[in-house]
């Protein structure tokens, strides 16, 4: 019986981060782990409500109330059970997801602060690693039909886990040089050290997954061959066509880079040199991603705009601007907009916001500077309005508002237009719609015998997503294969968050 008085008697509370001089001194995660102490307290706060909407936020439907009461008694192997028999990387969403179970736990209701419910899920994992090393579970019988996994992120993950504690014969083809799609060279290692990562693979193999990297999907090995080899495919490329702003005068200049290019780029240079390294080199190809010493703007407001600008401060850049399309958000849920338990408008503000930088609100770049030898020296800005007519954004700019921001490196973090054209398409014979995704019918079949999932299929979003969006493929692909019994389906492929309207 969970402490009906919790959330009277404890605030909440998360642990300190490391302080900001350290941390951006090297590259390792903001967040210390948290004593058992202040866990336990903080577990105590849930109120094991009898119809917990932290399940209708979260889209894995993790059993938020049992593991918090497991953890509050210090039950700890049954917490770490409870806990992946719904997430097969809670490691990966208790340091990553921005958490719309919290944005829906029924303490937010009435002025009270939600249960720290992501802090106590990544203590959970990694008291999972500190207990047995995550122990592999594989098969005990092998089905002898086989599955491609095409793409190596969130979702192919979890759906090739799934798929081999069923007994099929998985591979996972991978074109980058390393598994882990986005969270192993798009998300900076401050928020995600890729030990983490390379524990999964570790257990991944020894439950059968075989990993093939290096091997591009449509231009190395044909769909022809693939389907000749494997009984199943999943497609779980991602959405990785970064937006881009061609219109704007000057976006030929030199120093104007997609954001991906820098993060990717600054992540390899942090996997090649190993943990704790303070500084950056300049890049085998020359790509003068290295803010050192430079003005940077990022333009946009999101994930991938916070993390350049934390990777930029690591690199020792002069000064940041961040640039927002949008009016700053309140900090208060305005409960006319967006009422609980739905996902609030906020301004949010990550670890990284609070390591420097200026964050400037309602403006748009009307042109990238020239030096006078194609290198950009400035970004022109002017303040703006943004309404919606008819489904369509139109952003006026304020005349007489326009400015200059010294810029040597600008970094367009503008959003994604869903996944990329590539052979592959083609071949699998799949089409990106108009938003660029990949439509699947309710059994997660984008044609026949090929499956799709995570960001390709739902267009850019979020890790939990992607997990949730490869088990339930993964259920269709044992059904579709034949396999003896279920597998859970956590959402179907039309759902959607939770929405007031
Ligand atoms: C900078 C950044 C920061 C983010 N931060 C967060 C965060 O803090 N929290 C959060 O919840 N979400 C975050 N996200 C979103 C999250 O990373 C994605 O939603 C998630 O990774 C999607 O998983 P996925 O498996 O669908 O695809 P991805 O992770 O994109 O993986 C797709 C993989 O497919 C591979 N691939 C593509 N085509 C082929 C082919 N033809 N052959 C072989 N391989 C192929 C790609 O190389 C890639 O490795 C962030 C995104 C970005 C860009
Ligand atoms: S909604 Fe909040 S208080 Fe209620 S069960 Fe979920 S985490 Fe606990």
């Amino acid at each position: 019986m969970p402490d009906p008085n919790g959330f009277l008697r404890y605030d909440r509370r998360l642990p300190a981060r490391r302080p900001v001089p350290v941390r951006i001194s090297d590259w390792r995660e903001v967040y210390p782990p948290a004593g058992e102490e202040l866990i336990r307290e903080q577990a105590t706060r849930c109120m094991d409500c009898g119809i917990p909407f932290c399940h209708d936020g979260c889209p894995l439907g993790n059993r938020i109330p049992d593991w918090n009461d497991l953890v509050r008694t210090g039950n700890w192997d049954a917490a770490v059970e409870s806990l992946h028999a719904t997430n097969n990387f809670p490691e990966f969403t208790g340091r990553l997801c921005p958490a719309p179970c919290e944005a829906a736990c029924v303490l937010g209701l009435g002025g009270q602060q939600p249960v720290t419910i992501k802090q106590v899920e990544v203590e959970i994992a990694d008291a999972a690693v500190a207990r047995d090393g995550l122990r592999p579970r594989p098969a005990l019988t092998p089905t002898g039909r086989s599955v491609a996994v095409v793409g190596s992120g969130p979702a192919g993950l979890a759906a090739a886990q799934q798929l081999a504690r069923a007994g099929h014969t998985v591979t996972v083809y991978e074109r980058d040089d390393a598994i882990g799609g986005l969270l192993r060279y798009g998300i900076p290692d401050f928020k995600l050290e890729k030990q983490h990562i390379d524990k999964r693979l570790a257990q991944l193999t020894a439950e059968g997954v075989r990993f093939r990297t290096g091997v591009h999907v449509g231009v190395d090995v044909t769909a022809e061959q693939m389907r000749a080899e494997h009984d199943a495919v999943l497609l779980a490329c991602g959405a990785l066509q970064g937006r881009d702003t061609p219109e704007t005068p000057g976006r030929e200049l030199r120093g104007v880079h997609q954001a991906m290019s820098h993060l990717v780029a600054a992540n390899r240079v942090v996997a090649a040199a190993g943990d704790g390294r303070p500084a950056l080199a300049a890049l085998p190809d020359g790509t003068p991603i290295d803010a050192a010493g430079k003005h940077v703007v990022i333009i946009g407001g999101g994930d991938t705009a916070a993390d350049c600008l934390g990777v930029a401060h690591r690199q020792g850049a002069a000064g940041v601007h961040q640039l927002d399309l949008y009016p700053q958000p309140p900090t208060e849920r305005d409960a006319a907009r967006d009422p609980w338990p739905t996902w609030p408008w906020l301004l949010r503000n990550y670890p990284a916001h609070e390591e420097g930088g200026e964050r400037v609100f309602a403006v748009a770049v009307q042109e990238f500077v020239d030096d006078g030898t194609g290198q950009v020296r400035a970004v022109r800005i002017a303040e703006v309005t943004v309404e919606k007519v008819d489904g369509r954004r139109i952003v006026t700019p304020l005349p007489g508002s326009e400015r200059e921001i010294p810029a040597d490196l600008v970094l367009l973090a503008i959003g994604f237009e869903g996944t990329e054209e590539q052979p592959l398409l083609a071949q699998f014979g799949v089409t990106r719609n108009g938003r660029g995704a990949v439509d699947a019918r309710g059994d997660w079949q984008a044609a026949d015998g090929v499956f799709v999932a995570g960001d390709m299929h739902r267009g850019a979003s979020l890790i939990v997503w992607a997990i949730a969006e490869g088990r339930a493929a993964a259920a269709a692909i044992h059904t579709y294969l034949g396999g003896v019994g279920e597998l859970p389906a956590p959402v179907d492929p039309a759902r959607q968050p939770l929405a007031a309207r």
